[in-house]
């Protein structure tokens, strides 16, 4: 026992426990569950108990008597009368007079109440906390502890009754899957053909986007045993037990097939074996074993194995090739019409108002994926309780897409006039340089009501329709909307603040990627300066080149944002006036629409000529 780590709190903390929670048992539970018992009776059946000599303890207080009967099967009371002799009758009917009768319960509940209940949560609790230790202990040390047989338990067997109705979007999954599920319904066909199913499928893309949900779906749809297990439990404390759980995963399987087996973050135990020095012994072997029951049983034994994961680039080429996860099911962020099918599907669980409308929903959320989606469904729903109301409508679900990505509004803004006023010129800033370059997309709302997540106004884009292309021109653009707070910033106080740092983050993204990996720079032609790692999560990039073309590039990245800068610089003081007056109205309202905000733009001459 002595490998597990001492516990940090001395001997005497747990003694501590114990006697608090036997005293609490004594003081506040046992006569809490005691009163339960106590019978509220008349003073007559006191008098025939006495009667029947049938009284085995009795008090008599001032206001009240209480008393048991011969078996102490429950404690009685009633209220006291003028009666005297009463003590003498008691006393010749073998009443013993006592005190404190309410504690004197039947003997044997009350030492189970007091001792042994307290005892046997301590015990429990004692476990609890031990199993804790272990967990903390982790690694080869806790194995003394709990080999043996891995637990089975983790293998939920559930469809919960999802189907691929419930999957809005994601057609192309769908239908990729939808053969697997016709395989299930009817193998003879396959085999009569000599087609033999993938072993392996394997559903990529960024989380959120319902692949546990398909993977639950297929199950669904082909009405067989799901059984389900995250790769990080694979390879969770015991050395060993990884591939033990894998053989059992495995074993349970094959008696149930037909039947699907999902197993959620692949990446986790299917990371490339790079053979580096003190690499994960335990991982190695969870995956070697997954390999070794994949290429063990026959293609048509009809088990199949899904498995689903973010990093697809990451996955031991061992597990990808053929005969193993040979087949790959892109799960995408969903499209405009995806988004909005995803809503629906949410919503059919809220009541929504006559005035909801999706489309415009969906197009507000543009990049959300499909948890997100049901997130501000919910989100949605929560508001309109907030507000006393059961209909979901339209404010509810706007605010919600707000909440989902800038965080809650700030109620006690610490905005000072001067911040406020610059927030609302730097955010028009933003606007007037998205409307007035004729491609961008148009604005949707403006805000300076600060947000728990640290923005202080924001300028909601919308774009009109997903866009799968994006011109030059229109990279340029958005670098040049990126500047427009700062810009706006120096037009009206020649003075620059810390506001834009968000900004500058994300143009300096754009322009570098637009050098580094569209080919849109005058002399690097079409060559990759930059490789991503990981698409699906943030898209981090390495640079692949020479040290001086890292610095040819970073010369280009600044003259291009520098360029943009200048354009929107440009725009705003050929503005000037509008600016002025936008900022003004903004900074008046708070929260300006984006029909609003063209309105004014568009009015001709304007109120400050
Ligand atoms: P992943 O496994 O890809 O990370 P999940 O399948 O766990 O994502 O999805 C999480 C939640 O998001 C689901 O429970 C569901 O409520 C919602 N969701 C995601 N994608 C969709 C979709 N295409 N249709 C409906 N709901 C979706
Ligand atoms: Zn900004």
């Amino acid at each position: 026992m002595k490998e597990v780590k001492s516990p940090k709190k001395p001997l005497l903390y747990y003694y501590g426990i114990v006697l608090f929670v036997l005293f609490l048992f004594n003081v506040i539970v046992s006569p809490l569950l005691l009163q339960g018992q106590v019978v509220e009776v008349d003073y007559g059946t006191f008098l025939d108990m006495i009667e029947e000599q049938n009284i085995g303890q009795v008090q008599i207080d001032d206001s009240q008597i209480t008393f048991t009967d011969k078996e102490n099967t429950a404690i009685y009371k009633t209220g006291t009368m003028n009666d005297p002799g009463l003590t003498e009758r008691l006393w010749h009917s073998g009443a013993k007079f006592s005190k404190d009768i309410e504690k004197t319960m039947s003997p044997f509940l009350s030492i189970f109440l007091t001792v042994f209940l307290p005892l046997l949560i301590f015990v429990g609790l004692g476990q609890y906390m031990s199993k804790k230790l272990i967990e903390q202990a982790g690694g080869k040390n806790a194995m003394s502890f709990g080999m043996g047989k891995s637990n089975a338990k983790v293998y939920v067997q559930s469809t919960e009754g999802i189907h691929f109705s419930d999957v809005a979007g994601e057609d192309e999954a769908k239908e990729s899957l939808a053969e697997i599920v016709d395989y299930l319904h009817n193998p003879e066909k396959y085999t009569a053909a000599g087609a033999s199913m993938p072993k392996g499928v394997l559903l990529v893309g960024p989380p959120g986007t319902g692949k546990t949900m398909l993977a639950k779906a297929v199950a669904g749809e082909a009405n067989v045993p799901f059984f389900s297990m995250s790769g990080s439990e694979f390879v969770e404390m015991f050395v060993g037990m990884g591939a033990s759980k894998v053989r059992d995963l495995f074993k349970q399987a094959k008696e149930k097939a037909p039947c699907i087996v999902f197993i959620d973050e692949i990446d986790a135990i299917g990371k490339k074996r790079d053979g580096q020095l003190g690499g994960n012994d335990e991982r190695e072997q969870t995956l070697n074993q997954l390999l070794t029951e994949m290429d063990g049983f026959e293609g048509n034994n009809g088990v199949i194995i899904l498995a689903a994961t973010n990093r697809p680039e990451s996955l031991d080429p061992a597990l990808t090739r053929p005969g193993r996860f040979d087949r790959r099911v892109p799960v995408e962020l969903p499209d405009l019409k995806g988004r909005e099918a995803i809503l629906k599907v949410h919503a059919r669980k809220i009541k929504a108002a006559e005035d909801v409308d999706f489309h415009t929903i969906a197009r507000m959320a543009s990049g959300a994926s499909g948890a997100e989606l049901a997130n501000i469904i919910n989100e949605a729903a929560l508001r309109a309780v907030r507000n006393g109301r059961v209909t979901v409508n339209q404010a509810d679900l706007e605010e919600s897409i707000e909440v989902v990505i800038a965080g809650y509004q700030k109620k006690n803004a610490l905005l000072s006039d001067t911040e406020k006023k610059v927030v609302a010129y730097h955010e028009i800033g933003h606007a007037m340089v998205a409307a007035l370059q004729t491609n961008s997309a148009p604005v949707q709302k403006i805000t300076i009501i600060p947000r728990t997540s640290g923005a202080l106004g924001y300028t909601m884009q919308v774009e009109q329709a997903d866009k799968n292309l994006l011109t030059k021109g229109e990279i340029e653009n958005k670098i040049a909307t990126f500047t427009g707070g700062r810009a706006a910033e120096e037009i009206a106080f020649g003075e620059i603040t810390t506001g834009a740092s968000n900004d500058i983050e994300q143009a300096t993204k754009l322009a570098r990627a637009m050098i580094t990996r569209y080919g849109m720079s005058d002399d690097f032609d079409m060559v990759a300066m930059e490789t991503v790692n990981n698409q699906y999560l943030g898209g981090d990039s390495s640079l692949v080149c020479s040290a001086e073309t890292q610095k040819e590039i970073d010369r280009q990245v600044v003259a291009l944002v520098k360029a943009q800068h200048e354009k929107a610089k440009h725009i705003l003081s050929e503005n000037r006036a509008k600016l002025d007056e936008l900022a003004t109205f903004l900074y008046e309202k708070e929260t300006i629409t984006g029909d609003e905000f063209m309105e004014i733009l568009n009015q001709k001459g304007g109120e400050t000529a």
